[in-house]
């Protein structure tokens, strides 16, 4: 299911560790205290996050990510929670055999557990190895371990599920990114492909109202609905489903202030439903292959 890194070569082995070796061009794997790194070039990771870090926030490569469960968004983030779980329940009651998850940039790991208890095996990935340090202490992953999204270290058709939450817009070649999601899944697998709906008015005027905002976010993508769906269906997906979750104002930090309470987000969801569905501040799309 892995591939060598280097060569592209299946790797035999289903176990990776810092000592298995590419039979094919002799690559080793190198682990990092215990993450495998599943990369051609860690210096060229390195590379890319320092280019990063140097066009936005530093800390955010850096920081632990803030606790969602507990931070003002918790009531938004247990909405998507709810809808994903759905999601994955209703396509894995209909699988036979073994069903394959992967947390595609999985960050610290704060999605790790309850994922986990989805599928016969989870697989986690990121190309932050500051990040990674972290989510290996996770419990439920099959394996934690770096990769290049643009390069992935798996065979075609290896994943049952890819879970893809708010990654993609942070990744400035996003179709290659898609692409390759898309030859890692399998036929008749699931995509759960979760972004801000950035690219929407509400949230242009929330950047607009706050350009410190605009002026050091990661994101380089700002995608709406449709131009998500667009940009995945030339991908080669079939768009399953699109669906907005959680409304709020559009000013970061008021919105971040008010959303904090239970009664406020579920009455913001509920006018933002009737009112503007387009304005959403989250898009789920489901996409099959
Ligand atoms: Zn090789």
């Amino acid at each position: 299911m892995f591939r060598c890194p280097s060569c592209r070569e299946p790797l035999r082995s289903l176990e990776i560790s810092a000592d298995t070796s590419c039979r094919e061009c002799q690559f080793t794997i190198p682990a990092i205290e215990g993450v495998p790194l599943l990369v051609k070039d860690l210096r060229v990771i390195e590379r890319t996050i320092e280019k990063a870090k140097r066009a936005s926030r530093d800390d955010w490569f850096q920081a632990p990510q803030i606790n969602q469960w507990s931070g003002p968004y918790r009531h938004h983030v247990l909405k998507r929670k709810l809808y994903v779980e759905g999601v994955l329940s209703t396509y894995i009651s209909r699988c036979k055999g073994d069903v394959i998850g992967l947390d595609l940039g999985c960050g610290d790991g704060a999605n790790i557990e309850w994922l986990s208890q989805h599928f016969t095996a989870l697989y986690a990935s990121d190309y932050n190895l500051v990040r990674l340090r972290r989510a290996r202490h996770r419990h439920g992953a099959e394996m934690v371990y770096m990769a290049d999204i643009l390069d992935y270290p798996a065979i075609d058709n290896t994943f049952s599920v890819i879970y893809f939450n708010h990654v993609l817009e942070h990744i400035p070649n996003d179709s290659r990114a898609l692409a390759e999601v898309y030859r890692i899944l399998k036929p008749g697998g699931r995509v759960v492909l979760g972004v801000p709906n950035e690219g929407a008015m509400f949230w242009q005027l929330a950047y607009r109202f706050q350009p410190s905002t605009g002026a050091t976010t990661d994101h380089v993508h700002f995608y709406t609905a449709g131009s998500l769906r667009k940009k995945c269906e030339e991908s080669g997906f079939t768009v399953l489903q699109v669906v907005p979750i959680g409304w709020g104002l559009p000013h970061w930090s008021l919105d971040a202030a008010v959303r904090g309470v239970k009664f406020i987000d579920d009455l913001l969801d509920r006018i933002g439903r009737v009112v503007a569905p387009s304005q959403a501040t989250s898009l789920y799309l489901i996409l099959s292959k």
